[in-house]
C-alpha cells in the first residue's frame, strides 16, 4: 500500500491520523488561490466598556469560505496559514482591510471605535511587520491609540527579547497590545511585568463557570485584579449570559466580548448594529440589581 502512496513513498494516507493530513494538504492548497479569488471576509465582535455603557471597539475576525471546502474555521485555517507562511500576506489584507472598515466607522460618526486585530507570531517576527503596522495607520489616516494587536503568549515561545523590543517599538506609538486567550496554554504571569500589555484579554473557556464559585472563577476574580492592579484594561471574552455579565461587573471587569451583546457580523450588518444602539440610546447594560 505505501508504493500506491506516491513517489515519496510514504503510506500517508494508511492511517486514521492522516485523515487529518490529508485535510490539511487540501486546506493549504486551497488557500494559495483564495485570497486572490477573494474568498476571505473580515467579520466584526463589537467590545462593550461596562463603565461608560457603550461599545468602544471591535474584534476582527477572519472568515474563509471556499467553494471546495465550504465554510472553514479559522482554528483550522490559521494554523495551516502559519505553516505554510500564507499568514504573511493574509495578515497584510486583514490588518488593511480592518483599518479601512474602522477609518470608515469613524466617518460615519463612530470617531471613538478602537480596532482589534489578531496578530501571529510570524507577521510579528517579520523584519518590517512594524513599519506595515505604521504605515497602514497612516495610509488610513487613523490615530496609532485606536488599533490594538492581540497577541497570544506563543508568540512569546520563541524569540522573546526581539519580539519584546518590537513590542514596546510599538507601545511607544502609541499602539495598544492586547494578551489574548490568556489564562491558558503557557501563560505565564511574568510575562505580564516584561511586556507592554495594554490589555488583559480573559479566555473564553473561563465563563464556563461563572458565576458558580469555583477555582476557575476564583482565578477570573484574581487576573482581574492582577490587570487593573497593573494599569490594563481587562476585557472577558465569550460572555454568553447575563449571570455572567453581572459576575464580571461586580469583580470590577473592564470590558465584555461576546454573543450575549452580539455575534460577530459582517461589515454592513456592524454598521446598521451601531447605527441601531446610537439612535435607540438604550442602555446596552441592562438594570442587573432590579429585583434586589
Ligand atoms: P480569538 O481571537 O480568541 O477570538 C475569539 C473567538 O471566540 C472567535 O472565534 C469568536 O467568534 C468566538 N466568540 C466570540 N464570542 C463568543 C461567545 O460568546 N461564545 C463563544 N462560544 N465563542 C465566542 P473565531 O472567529 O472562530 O476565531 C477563532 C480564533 O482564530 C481566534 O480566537 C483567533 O485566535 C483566530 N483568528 C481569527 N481571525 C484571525 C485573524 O485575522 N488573524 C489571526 N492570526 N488569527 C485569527
Ligand atoms: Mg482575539
Ligand atoms: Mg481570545
Ligand atoms: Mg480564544
Amino acid at each position: 500500500k505505501a508504493k500506491e502512496a506516491g513517489k515519496g513513498g510514504y503510506a500517508v494516507f494508511d492511517h486514521p491520523l492522516n485523515d487529518t493530513f490529508a485535510e490539511r494538504m487540501n486546506i493549504e492548497k486551497q488557500l494559495y488561490t483564495a485570497m486572490e479569488q477573494e474568498e476571505f471576509e473580515l467579520v466584526y465582535q463589537p467590545q462593550v466598556d461596562l463603565i461608560l455603557n457603550k461599545v468602544t471597539g471591535l474584534e476582527a475576525l477572519l472568515r474563509w469560505k471556499s467553494p471546495e471546502l465550504g465554510y472553514v474555521s479559522p482554528l483550522k485555517f490559521i494554523k495551516v496559514a502559519e505553516d505554510s507562511h500564507l499568514i504573511i500576506p493574509l495578515g497584510t489584507w486583514v490588518l488593511r482591510s480592518a483599518c479601512a472598515f474602522l477609518k470608515l466607522l469613524h466617518e460615519q460618526g463612530f470617531g471613538h471605535l478602537t480596532m482589534s486585530v489578531n496578530i501571529s507570531m510570524l507577521q510579528l517576527l517579520q523584519t518590517d511587520f512594524n513599519e506595515l503596522v505604521l504605515h497602514t495607520l497612516e495610509s488610513f489616516g487613523l490615530q496609532p491609540d485606536c488599533l490594538e494587536l492581540e497577541i497570544t503568549e506563543t508568540v512569546l515561545v520563541q524569540s522573546y527579547d526581539h519580539v519584546i523590543a518590537k513590542l514596546n517599538a510599538l507601545r511607544a506609538r502609541n499602539i495598544k497590545i492586547a494578551l489574548d486567550d490568556f489564562g491558558t496554554g503557557y501563560s505565564s504571569l511574568s510575562y505580564l511585568t516584561h511586556l507592554p500589555i495594554s490589555t488583559l484579554k480573559i479566555d473564553k473557556s473561563f465563563m464556563d463557570s461563572i458565576p458558580t464559585g469555583t477555582n476557575q472563577a476564583t482565578l477570573v476574580e484574581q487576573i482581574i485584579r492582577i490587570g487593573k492592579r497593573m494599569n490594563m484594561s481587562v476585557i472577558a471574552e465569550g460572555v454568553e449570559r447575563q449571570e455572567q455579565l453581572a459576575y464580571l461587573l461586580e469583580q470590577g471587569c473592564d470590558k465584555i466580548q461576546g454573543y450575549f451583546f452580539s455575534r460577530p457580523l459582517a461589515a454592513k450588518d456592524m454598521e446598521q448594529w451601531l447605527a441601531c444602539w446610537k439612535e435607540a440610546s438604550i442602555d446596552l447594560i441592562p438594570v442587573l440589581d432590579k429585583e434586589s
